[in-house]
């Protein structure tokens, strides 16, 4: 046996896109122990034949490696330093994989710390939504030294298809941010198109399916495109946490002195449509914003 062969993964965080991955890594073969703030979140995973740990402690202890799957940075940071952490309790191939995005300076500064601990950590966000999830087809940036990311690797083939090692600590969440950039804008550029169609009278069933197969198709366009369509506004991605995420590449781009004319745009209306009650509807409700400035709702 491989002296680093990983048997049994802790997972920490299991809502709408941990309990999927979870069931991922469960068809792949480990054996988890999990645990989430929310009891009822673990439910299904336990039923799968997961075993539930009490505490952020425990999972360390039961647990070969460790991924977390969490809202923010403050969560990470509350489950890595403190009394009932992963510092205190770390697992036995001493390796945690952050999923969440979070922070990239505070992925740098929670590598540096774990690692005078010999604890490897690797930053490791991913795109795909809870389709990716359920299909273990998400892709994932890494961050971390190479031997970490090597050491990780089995556990997250396990979760994505297309897997890629993109620099140290905090680079896996630098890109994830760049996605969240482009995600951002793409979806405020496909409610204007969608706004401008409905309001000329075009059939907009038949605009999208055009449209999807010319040079302004997307991901985006393909399934919020059709949401914002139908009316849908039921989460996969949230509001409230591409509020989130905005924040930080704003954050991120302060620091770095770089002017981000369309993400500030775009940031402002995502706040309008949280402050209209929208943030935990998914992120094709950005649509409704363009809704109350054209002063039409979707029929
Ligand atoms: P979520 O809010 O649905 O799930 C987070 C889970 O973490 C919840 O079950 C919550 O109870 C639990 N939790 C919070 N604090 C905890 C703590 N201290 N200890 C244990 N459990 C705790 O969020 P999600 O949609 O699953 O997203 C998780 C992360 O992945 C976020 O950073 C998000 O930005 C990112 N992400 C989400 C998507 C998506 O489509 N939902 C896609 C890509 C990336």
């Amino acid at each position: 046996m491989d002296e680093r062969e990983i048997q049994v993964i802790g997972f920490i965080g299991l809502g709408t896109m941990g309990r999927l991955m979870v069931a991922s890594l469960q068809r792949a073969g480990f054996h988890l122990v999990v645990y989430d703030v929310v009891a009822s979140a673990t439910e299904l995973a336990i039923k799968n034949g997961a075993q539930a740990a009490s505490s952020v402690k425990e999972v360390g202890e039961l647990s070969d490696v460790v991924v977390l799957m969490l809202p923010n940075t403050p969560d990470v940071e509350s489950v890595i330093y403190g009394d009932d952490s992963l510092m205190a309790a770390p697992p036995s191939r001493r390796l945690i994989i952050d999923m969440s995005t979070i922070s990239p300076g505070a992925a740098r500064q929670i590598g540096t710390d774990l690692l005078q601990c010999g604890i490897d950590f690797v930053d490791a966000p991913v795109s795909g939504g809870p389709i990716g999830a359920e299909k273990a087809c998400l892709t994932i940036m890494a961050g971390g030294s190479e031997d970490a990311f090597s050491h990780a690797l089995p556990v997250l083939r396990g979760m994505g298809t297309t897997i890629t090692h993109v620099g140290a600590n905090g680079a896996g969440q630098t890109l994830k941010l760049c996605n969240q950039l482009i995600c951002g804008v793409n979806i405020q550029a496909i409610s204007e198109a969608i706004a401008l169609g409905r309001a000329s009278g075009v059939d907009l069933t038949i605009m999208r399916e055009v449209l999807m197969g010319g040079s302004a198709s997307s991901w985006m366009l393909e399934k919020l495109g059709l949401a914002m369509i139908n009316g849908d506004t039921s989460a996969g991605f949230r509001i409230d946490l591409m509020l989130k995420d905005l924040r930080l590449v704003q954050e991120m781009a302060f620091d770095l002195a770089v002017p981000l004319p369309a993400t500030s745009l775009v940031t402002t209306q995502y706040l309008d449509a949280r402050s209209h009650g929208e943030g935990a509807n998914g992120n094709q409700a950005l649509f409704t914003v363009y809704d109350r400035m054209s002063n039409q709702t979707q029929t």
